[in-house]
């Protein structure tokens, strides 16, 4: 770790990815010059700007977008709004996008962008002052062939309109239909795709359907408990229950509940909506944090932020399998525990590419000035992702190695190929 100049701190998110990242290549026995490159980032774009807010004062605000890779094209990954964020989490998000496209065989590198910034905390007039400054204080550091952003935490698609809107503005009049494509996960009336909103939780469902039955699990009869109801959550709930699956627990940042005859997740989320937190939800009781993890369910999604499963978690959880559908939230401590215990996890490489994959399928669509119906997407998105899986799990099978290893290993043999073809330049 030393020689790749890591701060040596085990409880560093950066590290703990990268060190699996290093692990997976001496497995593969990958060349010495290609764990150097993914070791860090190509570039770390950091960006201060004053912003007016609704009372006449200035406000400074700091922005990242982290560009850990563009071997298998230009640079592609979510920017987060949120008041705690650090430039090692941007980092680990944007090497864990180098290896989801790779994985997923998108024509896409991996970055990853963040604002510290609490967008609750903000009017919709200030947030699009902010939103517009960010994207000029990025200038060319993004673009519909350089750096593809998306929606992640705290983002969604209004605030992706104003980001689009203020790089075609920007941009020389004969690049202004090109220039829309500049950023993913757009609303549907402009140049969206359809299907963008709920594609993470489909793909998390897709995902499920191809693998559950070689776990047993059925997901018409299947138990399962939620950390976090945005979007991921809440789509892959409202998803789960046409399949016949039932919400038994859920926590998110207003605190946590549990119903175990199950909850509504339609229900849920036209209550989130307009409360703002899964907390006085009618249909379910107030638990402790300890008891939300303790119920005994077949399913244990974490849909919220990273490293929230550590050993005391995973300690209590009482169930068969996880399958992250946020980035990194276990930790290895974490995965350890879990091991010991017996539980499966799918590791969010693979959970979580659904919505990576339909905002690669809206770049092309505005590329051919065209839109795809739903069904088209869907039927699409499901090929791609079950195709994904099942390589995943071959490579499981056949190297005897977890999930997690496998897919970092399937990425990495994609890049490693492509490397081997490109060279490196000059
Ligand atoms: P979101 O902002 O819509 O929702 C985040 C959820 O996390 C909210 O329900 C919030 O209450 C909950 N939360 C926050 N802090 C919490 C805490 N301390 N304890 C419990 N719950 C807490 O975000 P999202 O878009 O749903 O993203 C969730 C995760 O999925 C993130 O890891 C994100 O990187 C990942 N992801 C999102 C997408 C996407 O398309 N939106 C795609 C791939 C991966």
């Amino acid at each position: 770790m030393n020689e790749l100049h890591y701060p040596g701190d085990p409880d560093n998110l950066y590290e703990q990815t990268i060190a699996e990242v290093l692990a997976t290549a001496d497995f593969l026995n990958l060349p010495e010059h290609l764990r150097l490159i993914l070791a860090q980032p190509k570039n770390e774009v950091m960006v201060h700007f004053p912003v007016q807010m609704d009372d006449g004062r200035w406000q400074l605000m700091k922005g990242y977008r982290v560009q850990h890779n563009n071997v298998a094209g230009p640079y592609k990954g979510g920017i987060r709004y949120h008041a705690g964020v650090k430039l090692d989490e941007v980092k680990t998000l944007a090497v864990l996008m180098t290896l989801k496209c790779a994985l997923m065989r998108l024509p896409y590198g991996g970055a990853k962008g963040a604002l510290k910034v609490d967008p609750r905390a903000h009017s919709s007039e200030e947030l699009m002052r902010i939103t517009r400054r960010f994207i000029s204080a990025l200038g060319n550091n993004i673009g519909p062939d350089y750096d593809i952003p998306a929606p992640d935490v705290g983002t969604n698609a209004q605030i992706m309109a104003w980001m689009a809107d203020t790089y075609i503005n920007m941009s020389e009049m004969h690049n202004r239909v090109e220039a829309k494509s500049v950023v993913t996960g757009k609303p549907l009336s402009f140049g969206g795709s359809p299907g963008r909103e709920k594609a993470t939780g489909q793909g998390l469902v897709f995902v499920l359907e191809t693998l559950l039955p070689n776990l047993g699990i059925e997901l018409t009869e299947c138990r399962y408990s939620l950390i976090g109801y945005g979007n991921v959550g809440s789509w892959t709930a409202r998803l789960l229950q046409d399949r016949g699956s039932k919400l038994q627990a859920v926590m998110d940042h207003s605190g946590a509940i549990r119903n175990p005859e199950g909850m509504s997740a339609r229900k849920l989320a036209e209550y989130v909506a307009e409360h703002g937190g899964v907390v006085g939800y009618p249909g379910g009781e107030a638990c402790s944090e300890e008891a939300f993890y303790q119920e005994e369910v077949d399913l244990f999604i974490p849909a919220a932020l990273e490293q929230m499963i550590g050993p005391e978690q995973a300690k209590l959880l009482n169930c068969k399998l996880v399958a992250e559908a946020a980035n990194a939230p276990t930790t290895p401590a974490g995965e350890r525990v879990l091991t010991e215990k017996g539980i499966e996890v799918l590791p969010a490489i693979l959970c979580n590419c659904g919505g990576v994959t339909v905002s690669y399928f809206e770049w092309k669509q505005n590329r051919q000035s065209e839109t795809w119906e739903e069904t088209e997407v869907d039927h699409k998105l499901q090929a791609m992702i079950s195709e994904a899986a099942h390589r995943v799990h071959a490579f499981a099978e056949s190297h005897h190695c977890s999930m997690r290893r496998a897919a970092f290993a399937v990425a990495l043999q994609h890049l490693q190929d492509i490397y081997a073809l490109r060279g490196i330049f000059p």
